[in-house]
C-alpha cells in the first residue's frame, strides 16, 4: 500500500514539475525570449509591432556573417558596426572594425572589374586618382574619412578610393557592359499610409558576391546628423536614414554618356546623408557634376519626399502628388525622357517592376505600412528578374555579374528604424535597426 502511494506521489510530483517547467518555458517566452527564427518570420508576418523591437545586434558587436540564431541553424546576419569622432578619427575606427568586410570587397571588385568588365586593379586605381579632387572639393570631412579608413584597416588609400568611385569605373572605363542590375524603391508619405508616417524602402539588387562585404554603421558625426544606412564595406555613403529624419533610398541609372569627372555617387549619397532638409539634400546632389548617373529618392519624417534623378550634369526632381512614389532602373522624369537610356534597354525587367510596385502601393493608398512594403519586396512577377531577384537562378548563376536582391529595407522615418534583411525578402526575416 505504501509503495503503491509513494508510486502515485512521485508520478504527481513528476507532473508538477512538468507543468512548472511548462509554464517558466511560457513566460520566459512572453517575455521576449530568444525568438527562434520561426518566430522571427511570424513577427514579420504578423507586423506585430516590430518597431519595437531592438536588435541585439545594436550593442557594436561585431556579429558573425552568419550567426547560429536558433539551436545552429545558419541565418544570414549584416555585422553592425558604430562609430563617432572628427572624420578622420571615425574613419579609423571602421577600418579597424570592418577591415576583413572592406578587404573582402576589394578582392570582390578586383575579380569583377577583370571578369565582367575587362578593367584590371592597376587601370581601376590610376582612374580613381581623378576622383580625389572631386571628392575633396565636394567635402574634405568625406575624403579625410576615407584617408581614416585606409589607416584603420591599414590598405592602401587608392584601394579605398576604388571602392568609393566603383559605380564611376564600371560606367566610365568599363570595357563590357553587364545588364545584370536592379533595385525597386518605394515611398509613401502620410496621407496614404495607416498610422501617417513616412515609409521609404527598396530592394537593393547587385552582384551577389558582395554578401560577405556588407555591412549596417551608426555615424556619430556631430553636429552633423547622425546616421543609420547600410553599406559595402570601405563606401562612405548608401542607403539609410539620419537623426534629423531623413531617410534615402537609390537607384542605379544608364545613360549612352561618358562622363568627364565629377562626384561619384556613392559620395553623393553620404552628402545626401548628412543634411538635415530635402532642400540641403537635393543641394547636395546638385551643387557638382556626379560622376555617373542615379536616381536618390529622399523623404523626410516632416511627410514630404522627392525624387532625384540626375546625370552627370542634369537632373529633375518628382514630387508624389498622391503620396507614393516609386522607381526602378529607367529615367521617367519629363526632362529626362528624350535621353538616350542605356538601362532601360539593358533591363527591360525595370518597367514591369515599375508597374507592379506603382499598383501593388497604390492601391493600397490610405492603409500603407510596412507590410505592404514587405509584400511588395517580396513579388516575384518575372521571375528571376522580378522585385524579389533571383540571380542565382539564372543560367550564368556562377558567373561574377549575377545580381540578386543583397538586401531589403524598409525604414520609418517617425520612428527611426528600419526593418532589413540579409539576402532575399522571400526567405530571409526583417531584423530592425534603431538611431540609438
Ligand atoms: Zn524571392
Amino acid at each position: 500500500m505504501d509503495r503503491i502511494w509513494c508510486d502515485n506521489d512521485c508520478k504527481c510530483e513528476r507532473y508538477r514539475i512538468f507543468l512548472l517547467a511548462l509554464y517558466l518555458q511560457l513566460l520566459a517566452n512572453e517575455r521576449g525570449g530568444k525568438p527562434t527564427r520561426t518566430q522571427l518570420k511570424n513577427k514579420n508576418r504578423k507586423n506585430t509591432n516590430p518597431w519595437r523591437v531592438k536588435s541585439a545586434i545594436q550593442n557594436n558587436q561585431r556579429a558573425s556573417q552568419h550567426e547560429s540564431r536558433d539551436g545552429g541553424q545558419e541565418m544570414n546576419t549584416i555585422p553592425f558596426i558604430r562609430v563617432s569622432g572628427p572624420a578622420i578619427e571615425r574613419g579609423r575606427q571602421l577600418g579597424e572594425l570592418a577591415k576583413e568586410q572592406i578587404s573582402q570587397n576589394i578582392t570582390m571588385y578586383r575579380q569583377y572589374f577583370q571578369e565582367v568588365y575587362r578593367v584590371d586593379w592597376d587601370e581601376a586605381r590610376a582612374y580613381a586618382t581623378t576622383y580625389v579632387p572631386w571628392i575633396e572639393q565636394y567635402d574634405m570631412e568625406i575624403m579625410d574619412e576615407i584617408r581614416g579608413m585606409s589607416e584603420g584597416a591599414n590598405l592602401d588609400l587608392l584601394d579605398l578610393v576604388v571602392l568609393n568611385a566603383r559605380s564611376e569605373i564600371i560606367i566610365n572605363i568599363g570595357k563590357a557592359h553587364s545588364v545584370l542590375d536592379g533595385c525597386t524603391c518605394l515611398a509613401a508619405t502620410p496621407i496614404v499610409t495607416k498610422e501617417q508616417e513616412m515609409l521609404i524602402g527598396q530592394n537593393w539588387d547587385w552582384n551577389h558576391l558582395i554578401s560577405p562585404g556588407m555591412i549596417v554603421v551608426e555615424i556619430d558625426q556631430s553636429p552633423k546628423p547622425t546616421i543609420l544606412m547600410v553599406t559595402e564595406a570601405g563606401i562612405v555613403g548608401k542607403i539609410g536614414m539620419n537623426s534629423e529624419g531623413l531617410g534615402l533610398c537609390m537607384n542605379f541609372l544608364g545613360m549612352d554618356e561618358v562622363s568627364e569627372g565629377g562626384v561619384p555617387i556613392h559620395v553623393v549619397l553620404r552628402g545626401i546623408l548628412n543634411s538635415n532638409t530635402l532642400p540641403k539634400a537635393i543641394g547636395q546632389i546638385t551643387k557638382l557634376p556626379r560622376g555617373t548617373s542615379a536616381n536618390y529618392m529622399i523623404a523626410h519624417k516632416e511627410g514630404e519626399s522627392v525624387d532625384v534623378e540626375a546625370t552627370h550634369n542634369d537632373y529633375d526632381v518628382i514630387y508624389p502628388l498622391d503620396g507614393c512614389t516609386t522607381h526602378t532602373n529607367h529615367f521617367i522624369a519629363p526632362r529626362m525622357l528624350n535621353i538616350e537610356d542605356t538601362k532601360r534597354n539593358g533591363i527591360p525587367d525595370t518597367h514591369l517592376r515599375q508597374g507592379v510596385a506603382t499598383r501593388l502601393l497604390t492601391t493600397q493608398s490610405g492603409s500603407i505600412d510596412a507590410e505592404t512594403f514587405k509584400r511588395i519586396f517580396t513579388n516575384h512577377a518575372g521571375h528571376p528578374v522580378g522585385i524579389c531577384r533571383h540571380g542565382e537562378a539564372m543560367a550564368d548563376a556562377e558567373a561574377a555579374g549575377t545580381a540578386k536582391t543583397v538586401f531589403s529595407i524598409i525604414m520609418n522615418l517617425n520612428k527611426g528604424c528600419f526593418e532589413l534583411t540579409a539576402g532575399n525578402p522571400c526567405e530571409n526575416p526583417y531584423e530592425t535597426y534603431c538611431l540609438k
